[in-house]
């Protein structure tokens, strides 16, 4: 699968365009895609004839080849999977009820305080290696499970270590302000500031964050306070981005000043920002795996983000409480079944537009030559079976930056 260049992340039918090449072949040098076409042509290449014998040669014959799975949106610096509050959830109790009985994000931050560095990043390292075997060659990888100016930084190492380990790309992102931890409820204000003078600040300085993320709803931030906390990222030249419209509806036009990357869940959304996104390169990434596994019965309504022209991409939502999934072919299933999106457009979802959400849609998504060479091979005669064979791994080799991480 290759994409034709292009100047802003897909939209409307471009989303279901993937330009499929039928017996293809694509050349990798240094970790770059070099050229890509037909074997035919690959074949009859001077420069290939002349060095075929110095070239390592995999044969994808009857596979189908796409680029390495972009996961734009994941939380995997933790300890413990959420057991008990997945029990209370079956038996009916809802997020807010979860939260408020103690469990929920705030359930995870001993974990993570109390943790030594090493085995944070043993379990990062795992998750990495984890997702490659599932197609996935670039994570987006948040902080947020520590809460405190130490354990947040502490994650944000352990991010960075992990990454270094890893032949793929991670992408760091601070969530200082995932939720106010218990020392601040009653002054959420006073969190707020810590955030902003401290938390940011020495991300920045430490180039440990590429972005910066709020979750703005309900029981988390309010509106004001993320306005606050963008304005701080801003300053320190960190990009950002935000959890929105997950529990309920928050007015997103007044955000657009600051440039977000990308807003994700997007549950709940005003139609007059529908419009306002549609003209901007804010990406909305959806997260249906934290609909399903909540037991919820609506999703985000995918269709009228793509039929209005926003940019939508998909994303495992990887985190212990909500998403405990790091399959990108698990979302993309969902996404057709529960979202009514088609194979083609979970496909570009789920690579171009992920590369967009990241910022590095010039060097990933697409096999296309000077990118990276970030190639997912699924042992499938058909693109569509990857979302049609539901719960089940048939990627069979994963190739990040030109070294295959993953092969069966
Ligand atoms: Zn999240």
């Amino acid at each position: 699968m290759s994409t034709s260049p292009q100047l802003g992340p897909r939209r409307g039918s471009d989303l279901k365009d993937l330009g499929i090449i039928h017996d293809a072949a694509v050349l990798c040098l240094g970790g770059k895609i070099v050229s890509v076409g037909s074997t035919q042509d690959a074949l009859r290449d001077p420069w290939i004839r002349k060095h075929r014998k110095k070239i390592t040669e995999i044969d994808c014959s009857g596979k189908v080849v796409l680029p390495g799975f972009v996961d734009s949106h994941a939380h995997p610096v933790f300890v413990s999977p959420r057991l008990i509050d997945f029990e209370k959830r079956i038996e009916g109790a809802s997020y807010e009820q979860i939260a408020a009985a103690g469990g929920g994000i705030r359930s995870s931050l001993e974990g993570v305080r109390k943790a030594a560095k090493s085995a944070l990043i043993a379990k990062v390292a795992d998750v990495l290696r984890d997702m490659a075997a599932y197609g996935t060659t670039t994570v987006e990888a948040k902080s947020g499970y520590g809460l405190t100016v130490e354990s947040e930084m502490k994650s944000l190492e352990v991010i960075k270590q992990a990454a270094s380990r890893w032949p793929g790309t991670v992408v760091p992102t601070l969530l200082g302000a995932h939720v106010v931890p218990k020392e601040f409820q009653g002054c959420s204000q006073k969190y707020v500031e810590i955030v902003c003078k401290e938390m940011i600040p020495r991300a920045a300085e430490r180039k440990l964050a590429r972005f910066v993320d709020v979750f703005c709803d309900k029981g988390a931030f309010t509106s004001e306070e993320t306005e606050q906390i963008f304005q701080a990222a801003a300053q320190h030249g960190l990009s950002v981005r935000a959890h929105m419209g997950q529990l309920s509806e928050t007015r997103l036009a007044p955000f657009l000043r600051f440039d977000p990357a990308s807003f994700d869940h997007m549950d709940h959304v005003h139609d007059d920002d529908v419009a306002a996104l549609a003209k901007s390169d804010t990406v909305a990434t959806l997260v249906p795996g934290a609909n399903y596994f909540l037991g919820l019965k609506d999703y985000p309504n995918a269709r009228r983000l793509i039929d209005a022209g926003v940019a939508v991409a998909l994303a495992t939502d990887y985190n212990p409480g909500t998403s405990p999934t790091i399959s990108m072919p698990m979302a993309m299933s969902l996404a057709c079944t529960h979202m009514k999106m088609s194979p083609a457009e979970a496909i570009a979802a789920a690579t171009i537009n992920g590369a967009w959400a990241l910022r590095l849609a010039d060097r990933k998504g697409s096999i296309e030559p000077g990118k990276d060479a970030d190639l997912a091979v699924f042992d499938v005669e058909d693109y569509r079976e990857i979302p049609y064979w539901f719960g089940a791994n048939h990627c069979s080799m994963t190739i990040a930056n030109g070294v295959i991480v993953k092969r069966d």
